[in-house]
């Protein structure tokens, strides 16, 4: 058996680890390099890195399989050749096709915008664009086809015994993860008579992470050989409970009537901190991404009964022209937005007094401290500097270097590889 860490050795993302036997090939993710992280390719240079991959070297089983639905452990996925059949949570999947469908909406939509303008002002279409963004259709379409071709797996029910798949004599067994992201996983993946323990992105700090420990102990038994991520290795920063995050964001929203708070779509834990928070101080949750809305009916449908309610979503929907607007400027709200909600977020602040905003900013700090990442996505930025009033409440989506030791400790491998980390951080 032989393992391969093709990239994410010496840097945070990006990630594509091999597993392979005489006859079967499985990659654990597909990733693409994080923007600011690692070389930056473009498209026709990441097909390149794929078709490397595959070239002369083609097993007769074969498969990709991702830990969950972040861009650094997917973002590749379309590059794969199509007889690879490719699997990941059932959870993973919806959030991707509903990302990938909204995307392609957005195309559609400046399609026709451009073509309605031109003819009200009488102009001739702009050939060059519309053939462009015809491009860029057919890629989304290219991209939607392949997902809905993932196969997946469900999530084991609590106390059930897992539930394992095999490529060829590859066998492996998917365990949920706490991560950043909903339908995250951990892999125990079994060949030529050798135990491998894969950890995805994992964290302990999440109302999901009770579920480390046990895990761990019950079946990450006789390991010979553990990829974990070490993302947090070099950062310094405090990794506090979700359950605090929620706490310390129901303190600052007392004292405000306007609450605006930055944080991710697909983050399931974080949504549930708002709005639990939001809950404790009685005040009406609304939203204002399309995208973020979907996630939460997924989430809804998925996870609210098991979670008694945790993660049952149903804020209010506000866009631009809503006569909801008038009503949450006299009474109150607290807003979830995405990166892209700047400009709404503007509109409802208007006619306020900035004093009585506040805004939370809920994502890593790097988006807006890291000149590099300002420059690659100014949104995190613009969207906190246009606010007098911020506070920052965030914990990391990834294990602190505490819980990575605790890991080794349980598991006890006979090897260590540690993955989805800087180049220079060391275990
Ligand atoms: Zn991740």
């Amino acid at each position: 058996m032989n393992i391969q860490v093709h990239r994410g050795l010496s840097q945070i993302g990006g990630c594509i680890t091999e597993i392979s036997t005489a006859t079967s090939r499985v990659f654990i993710d597909m990733g693409q390099n994080l923007p600011g992280v690692g070389e930056p390719t473009t498209d026709g240079q990441d097909q390149q890195i794929v078709d490397e991959l595959y070239r002369n070297n083609k097993k007769e089983h074969e498969a990709v399989v991702y830990t969950h639905a972040h861009e650094d452990h997917v973002g590749l996925f379309y590059h794969v050749p199509s007889d690879v059949p490719q699997y990941i949570g059932e959870g993973g999947k919806e959030l991707l096709l509903a990302k990938y469908e909204l995307i392609k909406k957005g195309h559609e939509i400046s399609l026709n915008v451009a073509s309605a303008l031109a003819k009200k002002y009488g102009k001739p279409k702009h050939k060059e664009g519309e053939v462009l963004v015809n491009a860029e259709i057919e890629l989304d379409n290219k991209k939607l086809n392949i997902l809905k071709s993932f196969k997946t797996w469900q999530r084991t029910k609590p106390h059930a015994a897992p539930k394992s798949f095999k490529i060829g004599d590859i066998r492996i067994t998917p365990f949920f993860n706490c991560h950043s992201i909903y339908d995250s996983y951990m892999f125990l993946i079994e060949a030529d008579g050798k135990r491998i323990w894969h950890t995805g992105d994992y964290r302990e700090h999440g109302y999901m992470g009770k579920g480390l420990v046990p895990t761990l102990k019950r079946f990450a038994t006789n390991i010979d050989v553990l990829i974990t991520e070490g993302t947090m290795l070099n950062r310094t920063d405090e990794c506090i409970h979700e359950r605090e995050v929620s706490r310390r964001m129901g303190s600052v929203m007392d004292a405000f009537k306007y609450v605006i708070i930055l944080a991710s779509a697909t983050d399931i834990e974080r949504l549930a901190s708002i709005k639990e928070a939001a809950k404790k101080v009685h005040r009406q949750l609304y939203i204002c991404s399309g995208y973020m809305r979907r996630t939460m009916q997924i989430f809804t449908r998925r996870e609210a009964e098991l979670s008694k309610g945790l993660f049952s979503f149903h804020p209010r929907y506000v866009n631009f022209d809503d006569e909801k607007i008038e009503t949450m400027r006299q009474k109150g709200f607290v807003l979830v937005a995405g990166s892209n909600n700047l400009a709404f977020a503007e509109e409802l602040s208007a006619e306020i007094d900035p004093s009585e905003v506040l805004f939370i900013y809920s994502s890593w700090d790097g988006y807006y401290k890291d000149p590099e990442q300002v420059k690659l996505n100014p949104r995190y930025k613009m969207f906190r500097d246009a606010f007098s009033n911020v506070v920052d409440i965030h914990t990391s989506g990834h294990a602190d270097r505490k819980t990575i030791e605790k890991v080794i400790d349980i598991i006890h491998p006979k090897e260590v590889i540690c993955i989805h980390k800087e180049a220079n951080a060391k275990l």
